[in-house]
């Protein structure tokens, strides 16, 4: 049954998917693996308020809190809870995702300067690494994954093969529209084909409710479509936002936040333009042409 409010949700034994309903803008999941002698968490939440409520949870499967926290990626609503873990937690990220956390700073609470942030430094990772890592806690292999750009340049997928669980991140997106303004949209799909040779049985998304892999083929669909329109738009002389106004949502219009094709559209052009997955495109510009899509500031509920 879906959550109403947020909270943990058992995907195998100890292993733990943190959900905030509804997974729209800024509410994203988290993910807990515990052994009595070592925890791991994997992201944390976008305020003080949020991350202290998932320090409470946590504290009803782990009293000591997590000695390793992951971050998937630079994003503030999966790292700006990473202070509330010092002094005992390692906090782990591929270098790119460090990078950019450094780089964005408290970038995200710019674009909604109403939202009750509480107090949220900027605490990028003690260790990187470049390819893949893996974490043991206990008997369990924790796998860190990167490839990619996807959703990011610095993504890390959570990977536990003995259980078939995948914590994908936001590369993986359930019942609200994927977002990859940051990453690659031709990453993305080839990231998500890749996940799929991995077989898992459970899939947390970066935002929205736990499943299986037809997650992978939702947000597949959903961004091969992108691409579908983007390439019909370039062919007929559309800008991003003309494209997005022409564009028949069809099952996509049941996804929260539908505005993000809009930042969408501008990777798939720039990528069509030839530009590199991953490199930089002018964020500014794309959030608010969202805006102006939405035709006002999208409800973020942090
Ligand atoms: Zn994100």
């Amino acid at each position: 049954m879906p959550l109403s409010q947020p909270g943990l949700v058992e995907v195998a034994q100890s292993v733990y998917a943190y959900v905030q309903p509804d997974g729209g803008w800024c509410l994203n999941n988290a993910g807990l693996v515990v052994d009595p002698d070592c925890v791991l968490l994997v992201d944390t939440t976008a305020t003080e308020r949020r991350t202290k409520e998932l320090i409470t949870a946590i504290e009803t499967k782990a009293p000591h809190g997590p000695d390793y926290l992951v971050n998937t990626h630079f994003h503030g609503d999966h790292t700006f809870g990473n202070s509330y873990f010092r002094p005992r937690a390692t906090i782990i990220a591929h270098a790119d995702c460090a990078r950019d956390q450094i780089l964005a700073g408290p970038g995200l609470r710019g674009l909604w300067p109403d939202v009750d942030w509480g107090g949220t430094p900027v605490d990028a990772a003690d260790i990187t690494y470049t390819g893949n890592a893996a974490v043991h806690v206990g008997d369990r292999r924790v796998s860190l994954l990167h490839s990619g750009p996807a959703h990011t340049s610095g993504d890390t997928i959570v990977w536990l093969p003995d259980d078939g669980v995948l914590f994908a991140g936001d590369v993986v997106w359930a019942g609200t529209t994927p977002f990859c303004l940051m990453g690659s949209v031709t990453g993305s799909l080839a990231v998500i084909e890749e996940l799929r040779g991995l077989g898992p049985r459970t899939v947390v998304p970066g935002h929205g409710p736990v499943g299986g892999p037809e997650l992978l083929d939702q947000t597949e669909r959903y961004l091969s479509w992108l691409m579908d329109v983007a390439i019909e738009g370039v062919a007929r002389g559309r800008t991003v936002l003309e494209a997005a106004a022409a564009a028949d949502l069809g099952e996509f219009g049941a996804l929260l936040d539908s505005e993000r094709i809009v930042g969408n559209l501008h990777r798939a052009y720039a990528e069509l333009d030839g530009m590199p997955q991953g490199a930089q495109i002018d964020v500014g510009i794309a959030f608010a042409e969202m805006v102006e899509f939405h035709g006002s500031l999208p409800s973020c509920h942090a």
